[in-house]
């Protein structure tokens, strides 16, 4: 199937096709009919499924010239860099038309938000609280708005935005459209589904609970005080283009990028408590490829789409197995591939086996050869405080482990890094980097000592790789291609 099928206006056409974009991806396929047709819709839909096209492109269709009234749409967004990463897409597809936008969050200035709804926006993209400022002080009216965007719903409920959400769709006339994304829909959300949807078509793509297949997986285990050492080994023994470092906290986060950047690297920080400059600065010198290594954390890094980040690494194993998914999803993005390592100390195999078990599949737990995994932790200098963590005894690891093991009942030793499962030697590094390059035309080789466990990289790759799941749905073998295939 082409975009030129969906029905959607020339001007719009011509948009999808400065983008690159050459056949519709599954949720573009299904979701743009129907938000043609006006009718309310239930996606569930992760990130990188190419969800934002699949309702920028209907609405822009729908909208026609720009009006004065007011705002026609609003898009709602848990986080300023979705926001701004949305009202990016409205702007990129609506280029040929002559519709107004006006993107409102926090940690900036009134003023040129206020001008430009003031100047009779149609597409308002917003996070909540700054909405709710506008709306109060009446700058902004909802009046005349026809369709009504909730994105990232899920996230949106974690972050304790649910009340305001309500108060807001509240507000909306009742005969809009409304158009309701999210990657899960626990009974809480079918609630919030019904609550803001009247007689919705519900599209849903790929398993929800499923990981992207273009990445590879694996495991490093190490205990607590090494950890920093080996980020740094990891760092220094694959070929990234550009790396995302998890951190579960925003404390911890930090002191990873001091250290990171003690040791030479350009570090890109962002977390809930950066000031907006900052989180901007980190997100640009980040995308634009002058800060290599970005360290965030959770909630700041949820669906931000930047293109060609080759790995991820889980500095510390996230908080819920669903994070885990997310997590990795910044990489291997729009069928692109990548690597995602997540270090493991003793006492998280329990954390671990709940990942294994949501995402069904057994990660491959990898060693680097040449680290020094019996080395000691540092003895704090007086007056230094604690210094690191001790590892505590693990259910899985045995007392006070500095070794890689992990306990896995039924599970072999660890693989060494550079030995593939058949013992054939390799390089020690993950070789997919040179070809993701393009200096290597031949087929990746899998990651060494990883296994042909789901998402490992014993899968043949390229060509004939298993589908991403969100492509396989319903229409096996389809493919959604783009041209522009590097940074953004
Ligand atoms: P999203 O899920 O909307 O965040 O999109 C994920 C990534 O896929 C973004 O970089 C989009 O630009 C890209 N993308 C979306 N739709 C397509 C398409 N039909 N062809 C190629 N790339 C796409």
């Amino acid at each position: 199937m082409s975009f030129d099928s969906l029905g959607l206006h020339s001007s719009i056409l011509r948009a999808v096709q400065a983008k690159g974009y050459t056949t519709p991806s599954p949720i573009q396929e299904q979701a743009i009919p129907i938000v043609l047709t006006g009718r309310d819709l239930v996606a569930s839909a992760q990130t990188g499924t190419g969800k934002t096209a699949a309702f920028a492109l209907p609405i822009l269709n729908r909208l026609g010239p720009h009006k004065k009234p007011g705002p026609r749409v609003l898009i709602l967004e848990p986080t300023r860099e979705l926001a701004a990463q949305v009202d990016e897409n409205f702007a990129d597809f609506g280029k040929f038309t002559d519709l107004k936008r006006a993107l409102l969050h926090g940690g900036v200035g009134y003023g040129k938000q206020r001008a430009d709804l003031l100047a009779g926006a149609d597409i308002v993209t917003a996070t909540v609280g700054r909405l709710l400022d506008f709306l109060n002080e009446r700058v902004l009216r909802l009046d005349h708005l026809q369709v009504l965007v909730l994105d990232e719903v899920d996230r949106m409920l974690d972050m304790g935005f649910i009340k305001d959400v309500k108060k807001i769709v509240s507000l909306c006339p009742k005969n809009r459209q409304t158009l309701f994304f999210s990657a899960t829909i626990p009974p809480e959300i079918q609630e919030i589904a019904r609550f803001a949807l009247k007689d919705p078509a519900h599209v849903t793509i790929g398993r929800t609970r499923s990981v992207n297949e273009s990445v590879t997986h694996a495991i490093y285990p190490v205990a607590h005080h090494l950890k920093f050492p080996l980020l740094l080994e990891l760092l220094k023994k694959t070929e990234y283009k550009s790396v995302i470092v998890f951190s579960r906290t925003k404390h911890g986060a930090d002191k990873i990028a001091r250290k990171l950047k003690a040791e030479g690297h350009t570090v890109a920080l962002l977390h809930g408590d950066r000031s907006q400059g900052q989180r901007k600065a980190a997100l640009e010198g980040f995308k634009n490829g002058t800060l290599e290594v970005m360290v965030a954390t959770d909630i700041a890094a949820r669906g931000l789409d930047v293109a060609g980040v080759t790995h991820v690494i889980n500095y510390d194993i996230p908080a819920t197995p669903d994070d885990y998914v997310h997590r990795i999803g910044r990489t291997g993005r729009a069928a692109a591939e990548g690597d995602a390592f997540t270090l493991v100390t003793p006492d998280q195999t329990g954390e671990l086996r709940a990942i294994e078990k949501f995402i069904k599949a057994t990660i491959p737990q990898l060693t680097m050869e040449g680290f020094d995994y019996k080395a000691k932790a540092p003895v704090p200098a007086p007056g230094q405080g604690a210094g690191p963590r001790p590892p505590r005894q693990g259910r899985g690891g045995r007392p006070g482990n500095a070794g890689p093991q992990l306990g896995r009942s039924g599970q072999g030793q660890p693989r060494h890094h550079g030995h593939r499962p058949d013992g054939r030697p390799t390089s020690g590094q993950p070789q997919r980097a040179d070809h993701r390059r393009g200096d290597d035309p031949s087929p990746r080789a899998p990651l060494p000592g990883t296994t042909g466990g789901k998402g490992s990289g014993g899968q043949q790759r390229d060509k004939d790789r298993a589908p991403n799941p969100f492509i396989q749905k319903g229409r096996p073998g389809a493919h959604w291609q783009t041209r522009n295939s590097g940074r953004r």
